[in-house]
C-alpha cells in the first residue's frame, strides 16, 4: 500500500471511487492489497483459523486478512452486486472493531435506487455532488490513458494481456494514489508507444473475475495466445464516455445481471476479433453457474477454469490452457 498521509477506506470490490477522492480520503481495494501480498497464502491459512469454512471463496478469505493485516480500520462493504459473501465478511470485520458502511449496486439498475445509494455514501463521507463532480473529472483524466493503455493492446499489439490485466484493475482504487499512478500510467505509455508490434498471435478474450492464479497470462502467452480484451479489469476503468456519476455507475456492467455483462463482451470481441474466450471462474463462486448460460451464448471456443488459492497454474490446468490454444490455432490453419 502507497504510503501517504491520508486516511485510508478499504472497499470489497469497486465503488464510487469519486466519493473518497473528493473526500481526501486514501482508496484502498482490498483485492488488490490481499494479491499483491507476498504472503496472500498465509492472509488466507489466517482466516482459515480464525474460522473461515474451507468451502468459502478464497479472495473473501483474502480480504479478511488483507483488512487485518494492514490495520485498516473503516470499509466499504458492497453488498448488492458483487457477492452475498460480504455481509458476513463485513459483520466478522465488525467484530475486530473494523467500521463498515454498506454500499449496494441496485440489481435492477434503477436511476432512482443507484442515486439513493450514492447519496448515502456521499451524506456518510460529508462530500457535495460539486466536489465529487470534480474528483471524476480528475479520475476520468487518468481513466482515460488507461483506455489508451487498453487501445493499444487490441488495435495496435503494443501491450501485453498482462499489462492491460494491470493496469485496469489498478483503476479500481488507483493504487491509493491518483497522482503517482498516473505518473507510472505515462511512463508506462511512452515506453510502450516504442515497441515493435507483437504479430502471429491468437487473440483471446478472458471474462470473469481477475484471476487467483498468479501465471495465466504468461502460460498463455508461452503458448501463443495473447489476451486482447480483460472483461471485468476494463469494467474497473469506467470504459463509457457519460455525462454523470450516476449514468457512468449504470453503464459499469460488473455489479449487474449476465446479460447486461454479455451484451458488453460481445460487443467487444466482434471489435477485437477474439479467436478464443478463457472463462475463469473462482471455486465456492455463485458466478460458476453463470457458465452455462457464457457456453450458450457464444459461438467461439471457451476454455472454463477454476481457481481456488493464490499461486500459479498446477499441471493439469497447464495442460488444458496450452492445449486450448493448440486447438484454436488447428481451426484457424
Ligand atoms: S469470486 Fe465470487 S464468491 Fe469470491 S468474492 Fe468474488 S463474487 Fe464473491
Amino acid at each position: 500500500m502507497p504510503k501517504t498521509s491520508l486516511s485510508p477506506v478499504g472497499f470489497t470490490t469497486t465503488i464510487p471511487l469519486e466519493i473518497l477522492l473528493a473526500a481526501g480520503r486514501q482508496p484502498v481495494d482490498l483485492n488488490n492489497v490481499f494479491i499483491t501480498d507476498p504472503a496472500c497464502h498465509d492472509l488466507i491459512d489466517e482466516a482459515e483459523m480464525a474460522g473461515f469454512p474451507r468451502n468459502i471463496c478464497g479472495w473473501i478469505k483474502g480480504l479478511y486478512g488483507a483488512t487485518l493485516r494492514q490495520g485498516i480500520q473503516e470499509i466499504i462493504a458492497v453488498t448488492e452486486g458483487d457477492c452475498s459473501n460480504t455481509k458476513a465478511l463485513m459483520e466478522v470485520l465488525q467484530l475486530h472493531g473494523v467500521t463498515t458502511t454498506p454500499f449496494a449496486f441496485p440489481y435492477d439498475r434503477s436511476v432512482a435506487s443507484l442515486t439513493h445509494e450514492i447519496n448515502k455514501l456521499a451524506d456518510h463521507f460529508g462530500v457535495s455532488a460539486e466536489q465529487i463532480e470534480a474528483a471524476r473529472q480528475r479520475l476520468n483524466q487518468v481513466r482515460r490513458k488507461v483506455h489508451e493503455i487498453d487501445r493499444l493492446t487490441w488495435q495496435e499489439n503494443l501491450v501485453s494481456g498482462e499489462e492491460n490485466h494491470y493496469f485496469q484493475v489498478c483503476t479500481s482504487d488507483m493504487n491509493g494514489d491518483v497522482d503517482a499512478f498516473e505518473a507510472e500510467v505515462d511512463a508506462f505509455l511512452d515506453q510502450a508507444r516504442k515497441r515493435q508490434p507483437k504479430t502471429g498471435m491468437l487473440r483471446l478474450a478472458y471474462m470473469g473475475v481477475p484471476p487467483i492464479f498468479t501465471d495465466l497470462y504468461q502460460v498463455l502467452e508461452e503458448s501463443g495466445g495473447q489476451v486482447v480484451f480483460n472483461e471485468t479489469q476494463r469494467q474497473f476503468s469506467m470504459p463509457y464516455a457519460t455525462d454523470s456519476l450516476i449514468e457512468q455507475y449504470r453503464r459499469y456492467t460488473y455489479p449487474y445481471d449476465i446479460f447486461v455483462r454479455l451484451a458488453d463482451i460481445e460487443e467487444e470481441i466482434a471489435k477485437r476479433q477474439v479467436d478464443g474466450i478463457i472463462h475463469y471462474v473462482q471455486s465456492f463462486c455463485f458466478r460458476q453457474i453463470e457458465d452455462l448460460i457464457v457456453r450458450q451464448r457464444f459461438k467461439l471456443p471457451i476454455l472454463t477454469l477454476e481457481g481456488d488459492r493464490p499461486g500459479p497454474l498446477d499441471a493439469r490446468t497447464r495442460i488444458r490452457v496450452e492445449g486450448f490454444v493448440e486447438m484454436i490455432r488447428a481451426r484457424k490453419s
